[in-house]
């Protein structure tokens, strides 16, 4: 399977409108960050990790012209803003997007995107078709297998996905020692910090770090930084040797 980084960075995104720091400033592509989200390739189906305010751009960048289903983390806009986006799929394909989500966030798409599921819906408004999903039940998409795994963003429990040997966790703060169990034997795994300041709902480096060392995946690749972590290539120096910062259009083979 490939994964693809289409975006790895936080809700603003880096550079944010009118900041003159130097990450913000930076010329260095890596330090330009798009809200985050991820390209799953495995045998013949493509799957997208959330569905923020760019996925549009990232869509054409990677130049992505189909894709099997979404996977929603959370409903935090970040993570699911750019759902109106699946037309162009649905007109080119003629098919409905499924869109796998918990029901808590389901209740939220529907609040957000009440006239993607409109009784009368007016012609044209995107096609979508959600799929319950749980924390803790495997479900499958094609012959692919999928553990969402449950972090906590915060006092929010939201999901995390494991694939295989891989994993994506997004918006962590804390992680129980009974979920940890769930990703042993890794590969990969995508983790999540912010910057170096304590955040009352995200991990900073140094906690991220001590996470990925519970996780104890051969390797770790962070997202979801604000524009306060520092210049990529600086930050990346510091890494313990089985860990990295992911940059937008990484793509790695697992
Ligand atoms: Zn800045
Ligand atoms: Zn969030
Ligand atoms: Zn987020």
């Amino acid at each position: 399977m490939t994964f693809t980084f289409l975006g790895t960075g936080t809700s603003q995104g880096v550079p944010i409108i009118g900041c003159p720091c130097e990450v913000c400033q930076s010329t260095d592509k890596k330090d330009k960050r798009l809200r985050v989200s991820g390209l799953l390739k495995i045998g013949d189906k493509a799957l997208v990790i959330d569905c923020g305010p760019d996925f549009r751009q990232q869509m054409l960048r990677e130049e992505v012209t189909d894709i099997d289903a979404i996977l929603i983390t959370h409903e935090h806009n970040d993570h699911i803003i750019g759902l109106d986006d699946v037309r162009p799929i649905n007109f080119l394909h003629e098919k409905d997007m499924p869109v796998y989500a918990d029901e808590r966030v389901q209740e939220e798409l529907k609040i957000r995107f009440s006239y993607i599921f409109a009784e009368n819906k007016y012609p044209g408004a995107p096609r979508v078709s959600l799929q319950t999903i749980k924390a803790g039940e495997k479900f499958q998409i094609g012959n692919i297998e999928i553990l969402p795994i449950e972090v906590m963003h915060g006092n929010l429990p939201i999901l995390g996905f494991r694939i295989e040997q891989f994993a994506y966790l997004t918006d962590v703060k804390t992680i129980s020692d009974l979920e940890i169990e769930k990703l042993q034997n890794l590969d990969v795994v995508v983790l999540s910090a912010l910057h170096h300041k304590e955040h009352h709902s995200h991990s900073t480096l140094a906690q991220a770090i001590e996470l990925a060392k519970r996780i104890n995946s051969k390797r770790t690749y962070f997202i979801h930084f604000s524009h306060h972590f520092g210049l990529h290539e600086e930050l990346e120096t510091t890494l313990p040797p089985s860990m990295s910062l992911a940059y937008d259009g990484l793509a790695i083979e697992i």
